[in-house]
């Protein structure tokens, strides 16, 4: 990729894009509808040539945010700012943001070309540049052989091209996209989320990203906003997030699959004991807890060791192998104790069902949180361990 920005000028492409700004920031923006808080007092400060995931189970206010931001839902508390330029008044078309929705919203009776020209032409831009910025768009999502066609005569994959195509001619100071990728298969989401970081960066754009999934916002995003019922968990990069989760929650969606509820003992010298379940194991934790407290231990499956059976320590416990899969070079085991706790754990080794093992975690890869289930509400779920048994 060559990094040249769309419609390559002398001039940098963010000086020739509309309203462009250093730092955007969201203050307080709350969104109710009715009774329903859908988003709460979010505040985030997007700096130019970010890419913000925000992540959360439905319903948790991603989109609610999104058009926030866009201009299409007004907001009910807080402000946006563009530097020092307060946006939230201004109506969608003049905060100069381009959007890319999951049903790409295309004209079907307009070609490859006229939905890319579309934005431009009704700019009323001279016609040349409104052809060399459409072709360079085309030419940029790898358009270039199926520009005549119509959008019924494209593929999924190919037709979310078009969609992003749309959005970047515009030369956009934010791009805006909820969920593009979920209407497509597997591969193609893989191929198309690789495409989206190659645009982000090679046109330096600052973009905002609606998902639910956690994969998808760990690979693409600089720094990621995890939502749950309207109100932010964390935000952080996604390194902090994967190493430091600040609840249960953040640690169910960043991968920690085995979520156990336990009891918080006596603060030990490394960490602090939690018992139950048969176990008593010692974790590291970042809440306040006192003896006797409800808490969740969370660990992720890479990070559950296996032993030989008959195996003695702190922090191992034997357990019986039951469900195996076998995924490239590991297999992704499902394994019970004696108590009937399922642990699910990552391994090289060949392991069948019905095998005796052992299975260890170091303390500071259990992570130890104060359990707020009773709080949850009911549309959230929260992982469990265990299933019905
Ligand atoms: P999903 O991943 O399912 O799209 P989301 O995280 O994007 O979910 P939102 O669409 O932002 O969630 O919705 C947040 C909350 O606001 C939900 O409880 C939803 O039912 C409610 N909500 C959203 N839009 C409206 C509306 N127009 N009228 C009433 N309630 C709404």
């Amino acid at each position: 990729m060559t990094g040249s920005p769309l419609g390559a000028t002398d001039a940098p492409a963010e000086s020739r894009r509309s309203g462009t700004f250093e730092t955007l920031s969201l203050r307080g923006v709350g969104r109710t509808f009715g009774k329903t808080a859908a988003l709460k007092g979010l505040d985030l400060e997007i700096r130019r040539g970010e890419f913000i995931a925000l992540l959360g189970p439905s319903g948790c206010g991603k989109s609610t945010a999104l058009n926030c931001l866009a201009g299409l839902l007004p907001l009910t508390s807080g402000s946006i700012w563009q530097d020092e330029t307060r946006i939230d008044v201004l109506p969608p078309e003049r905060r100069g943001f381009g959007m890319v929705f999951q049903n790409y919203a295309l004209f079907p009776h307009m070609s490859v070309r006229k939905n890319v020209a579309f934005g431009l032409t009704m700019r009323r831009l001279p016609k040349a540049e409104t052809a060399r910025r459409t072709e360079e768009a085309i030419r940029l999502v790898r358009l270039e052989e199926h520009a005549h066609k119509l959008p019924g005569q494209l593929s999924g994959g190919q037709q979310q091209r078009v969609a992003i195509a749309r959005a970047i001619v515009l030369e956009p100071s934010l791009v805006l996209m909820d969920e593009p990728l979920s209407n497509l298969d597997a591969k193609l989401r893989l191929e198309m989320r690789t495409e989206i970081r190659r645009l982000h960066q090679s046109l330096g754009l600052t973009t905002v990203y609606v998902t639910h999934d956690q994969e998808e916002a760990l690979s693409l995003a600089d720094r990621l906003v995890i939502l749950r019922a309207g109100t932010v968990q964390q935000i952080g990069t996604p390194e902090e997030l994967h190493n430091r989760p600040v609840n249960q929650h953040v640690a169910d969606f960043m991968g920690y699959r085995n979520l156990i509820r336990l009891t918080a003992g006596e603060r030990t010298d490394d960490g602090i004991r939690v018992t139950g379940e048969g176990l008593d194991l010692v974790g590291t934790h970042l809440d306040d807890l006192t003896p006797g407290a409800a808490v969740v231990a969370a660990v992720r499956p890479e990070d559950v060791r296996l032993f030989e059976p008959g195996t003695t320590g702190d922090n191992r416990f034997p357990a019986i192998v039951e469900v195996v899969e076998y995924q490239g070079r590991e297999l992704a085991v499902e394994a019970r104790t004696e108590s009937g706790l399922r642990w699910h754990l990552r391994t090289s080794h060949r392991l069948a069902p019905g095998d005796a093992v052992v299975l260890g975690v170091a303390v500071e890869r259990l992570l130890v949180f104060r359990d707020d289930t009773a709080e949850a509400p009911k549309n959230v779920s929260v992982a469990s361990e265990r299933e019905s048994v």
